[in-house]
This record gives C-alpha cells, sequence and structure tokens, in this order.
C-alpha cells in the first residue's frame, strides 16, 4: 500500500516550526528514496544539513563538515557574501521576469559572461540546469548542419534527460530506455584517428566532449587532442561543443579550457557553479553561426524560468567573484596537487592513481568496494566529498576557491586517515561496501 505521509508529523505538530532529523529522513525515505534515505543517514549519522558557510556546513546536532563535494556547485562556497548580497537586490526589485518587456538582470548577466571569451562568443542561450545547455546546443547543431550524428566520448557525462542521455556513456543511466536519441557514436578520449574518420563521412552535425570529464572518472583530455578533433571537425563542417558545465568557470585553471587550449570551440556549456552556488544558472555561449535559428527565433528553443533574473543577478555577481578568487584558487589547485601525490605515494595498496587539475580532483581506489569504503569514513570524519556517477572505484574532491587553510589541512589529515582504514579494512569488507553504495546513491 502506497504511504502518502510520513509516520511522524514534525514535533510540535505544526508545520511551521522546523522538523524533526528522523521526520526529515523519514519523508525522504518514503516519498523521494529509500536508498537516498540511507546515504543521508549515513553522511549525517543521524543529523541533517541546517546551515553553510564558505566550506563549511553545519549539521542539526550542532557538528560541522567541510564541504569538498556538492558535485561541484558550491565553486564559491555556500553562501558567497557577493553573490547573496546580488540576490537579495534583485528579490527586492523584480525577482521573476514578464518575458514580455526587456530585464536589466539578464542583460548585464549576458553581457558579463560573453565578456570572459574575449569576443569568441557573441551569442548566449540561458537555461537552469546543465542538461538544458547540452539539448540546446544539440539542436542547434544538427539544425544548421542539416546532419543528425553527433561524436560524443567513452565515458562522458553530459547529464541525464532524454537528448543529453544519450550522449552520457554510463550503462547504469541508459539500461531500460534505449533506444535514447539516436545517431550519437561513441569515440575513445585519446582517438584522434577514430574521430578523423568519423567525420570523413560528411554526416556528423557536432563533435561533443568535456575537457576534463568529472562523473567519468576525472580525467582530462590532451590539449593537443582537442586540437586535432576540432579542427577536423570543423573541415567536415561539424560543430565542436565544449562541455564545461563541471571543469570551466576557472575550476581548473582557465575560464574555458578547450578556448585556453586553443581547441575554437563553437559553444562552451556552463552550469553549476555558474549561479555562485545559490541559485540554479546554465548557459551555452555560442557562435553567431550556431547559433543563427535561435537569433531568427527566439522561441525555437525556451524554457519558461530560463533567463530568471534571480539566478542571473547571482551569475553576474558570481563571475566577479570567481575573478576575484583566482589566485586563491591557483595556491588550493598547487597545495592539493601536492598533498595528494603524497597522500598516493605512500597507499599504493589502496590507490591506484590520482587524477585531476586545479580544484577538481579523482582518486582512484583498486575497487569500488574500497572506494565505498573511503567515502563513508570521510562522512563520519565530517569531510563530503563527491562520488564519479559513472566511474565508482573514484571518488572526487571539488575544493571551494574559498577554502581556508585549516579546512584544507583539515581534507589532508581526514583523506589520510581514511585511506590508511581502507587498507586496514581490505577491499572484501560487504557491509562498508554496501555503505558505501547508499552513499554514492545519494
Ligand atoms: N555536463 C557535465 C560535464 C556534468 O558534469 C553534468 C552534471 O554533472 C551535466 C552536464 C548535467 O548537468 P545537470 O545535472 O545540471 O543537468
Amino acid at each position: 500500500m502506497t504511504e502518502l505521509a510520513p509516520t511522524a508529523p514534525p514535533p510540535s505538530g505544526r508545520r511551521s516550526e522546523p522538523a524533526s532529523d528522523g521526520w526529515v529522513i523519514d519523508a525522504i525515505r518514503r516519498h523521494l528514496s529509500p536508498g537516498l534515505a540511507l546515504g543521508y543517514k549515513m553522511a549525517g549519522r543521524d543529523a541533517v544539513e541546517v546551515e553553510a558557510d564558505g566550506a563549511t556546513v553545519t549539521l542539526s546536532d550542532g557538528r560541522r563538515a567541510v564541504d569538498f563535494g556538492s558535485y561541484g556547485v558550491t565553486l564559491l562556497g555556500h553562501r558567497h557574501p557577493a553573490v547573496v548580497r546580488a540576490v537579495e537586490r534583485q528579490l527586492g526589485s523584480m525577482p521573476t521576469a514578464t518575458r514580455t518587456l526587456a530585464n536589466p538582470a539578464v542583460a548585464a548577466f549576458a553581457v558579463a559572461l560573453l565578456d570572459r571569451f574575449d569576443g569568441a562568443f557573441p551569442r548566449l542561450w540561458i537555461g537552469t540546469d546543465g542538461a538544458d545547455a547540452v539539448e540546446v546546443a544539440v539542436k542547434l547543431a544538427r539544425r544548421r548542419t542539416g546532419r543528425l550524428r553527433v561524436l560524443a566520448l567513452q565515458g562522458a557525462f553530459h547529464g541525464k534527460t532524454l537528448g543529453a542521455l544519450a550522449l552520457t556513456a554510463s550503462p547504469a543511466f541508459r539500461t531500460g530506455l534505449e533506444p535514447l536519441l539516436g545517431h550519437v557514436t561513441r569515440v575513445g578520449r585519446d582517438d584522434v584517428a577514430g574521430v578523423e574518420a568519423e567525420l570523413e563521412r560528411g554526416d556528423v552535425a557536432a563533435l561533443v566532449f568535456e575537457p576534463v570529464q568529472g562523473e567519468g572518472g576525472v580525467r582530462r583530455l590532451e590539449p593537443d587532442v582537442m586540437r586535432r578533433w576540432s579542427a577536423a571537425a570543423h573541415d567536415a563542417g561539424a560543430y565542436v561543443i565544449s562541455d564545461e558545465i563541471q571543469c570551466g568557470l576557472r575550476r581548473c585553471g582557465p575560464f574555458s579550457i578547450a578556448r585556453a587550449e586553443g581547441a575554437e570551440p563553437d559553444a562552451v556549456l556552463l552550469g553549476k557553479a555558474l549561479g555562485g552556488g545559490v541559485l540554479p544558472l546554465s548557459a551555452m555561449v555560442a557562435t553567431d553561426d550556431l547559433y543563427s535559428p535561435l537569433a531568427r527565433d527566439p522561441t525555437w528553443h525556451t524554457a519558461t524560468f530560463g533567463g530568471h533574473p534571480l539566478a542571473c543577478a547571482a551569475g553576474t555577481a558570481a563571475l566577479d567573484a570567481i575573478d576575484a578568487a583566482a589566485v586563491r584558487a591557483r595556491e588550493i589547485a598547487a597545495r592539493c596537487e601536492r598533498e595528494l601525490d603524497d597522500l598516493a605515494a605512500s597507499r599504493h595498496a589502496v590507490v591506484s592513481e590520482v587524477r585531476g587539475r586545479g580544484l577538481l580532483w579523482g582518486i582512484q581506489l583498486r575497487s569500488a568496494g574500497l572506494a565505498g569504503t573511503v567515502l563513508v569514513d570521510l562522512a563520519e570524519q565530517g569531510l563530503l566529498v563527491s562520488p564519479c556517477l559513472s566511474a565508482p572505484e573514484t571518488i572526487r574532491l571539488l575544493p571551494p576557491m574559498v577554502a581556508t587553510d585549516a579546512e584544507l589541512d583539515f581534507a589532508v589529515d581526514a583523506l589520510g586517515h581514511a585511506l590508511d582504514e581502507a587498507e586496514s579494512v581490505g577491499d572484501d569488507d560487504a557491509a562498508r561496501t554496501e555503505s558505501g553504495s547508499a552513499l554514492r546513491r545519494a
């Protein structure tokens, strides 16, 4: 029988008062997913998140956790003051656009974002999620070329809407839904000749790649490979779409990796941290050529909340804050690289590889079970990191640009402890593996 309400109401019985932690987790278990609730329960040791500031999250039982996860959204940490102020200002004047009149917050965001690309992209489309940006870019490439085929990479993650999912590689998300959007050809991450051969057939609309694959296990593309793909795509009349939803916005150093490395994409996709960690915001920036169907008919691809003034205000403030934090980000990045290499060097029994760049790092354990053990241990110690959805043996660290030295010290100690613990527990502790899976589901 379907249960319509959690067993116990909030303690006072009045909805206006905060619910107990048990009620929160129970509601999630009943109405969202039992696995999700179990993951949350384990990560918080029965407590829930109630407040956050910078890289620190405060739990309902008063404990604090350091957030190096949040799936890449909190590049500026939580509640960045400049972003919060901008949102508050917008909230006090006009949070929602009529979409009949011109809105200054939308125009300001458009100019601020395109300014960061040195004139390469005069156009943009504004959405709320990463998958929104993927969808519009693929639609434009198909429309402009009159071709259907899209080349996407092994290990790629581009989102889970039906169109974006067709480009996402992981069978875990595709099984039972196929055939998805057709005419997607999977190519190897370093396969120049293979990509050239596909392009030579003359039926490819677009090549889509992440310069650093995040969900796929934190794997960088070689700059030279990106450049050669891009040149071959353009020679064949196909568009190049760089999905920097996770790795862009200076998380990995440059504002746009593909552009910094000379790949000359026709569109760059941004999301996650674009709303400053405060509001959902995504964007596709594009050349005049690729964008032309939308310039001609702006109703051709719309979303009711695309270009929401609150999100745009957050985005404009976030862009300045990201630029301002670039020096600190480089310091944190250098420290991450050094410390993670050191941690891995003495722990070959459990760590097979450390990969990453800037503020996006993957620690590949020798098995998914070990990764589960480490995830559980880190959560228990109060370090929040993200699993890799398509590479369960890799855990992902996404430190914010605002992390303090004390938070970094804590993270390094917690990681060392968790890796040592994993080594002593070993690979075959089924309960820990199951716990790790629950955390991955969360
Ligand atoms: N593209 C990349 C590279 C991503 O990492 C993600 C999400 O993790 C997406 C697209 C999809 O973004 P969203 O979940 O906001 O739709």
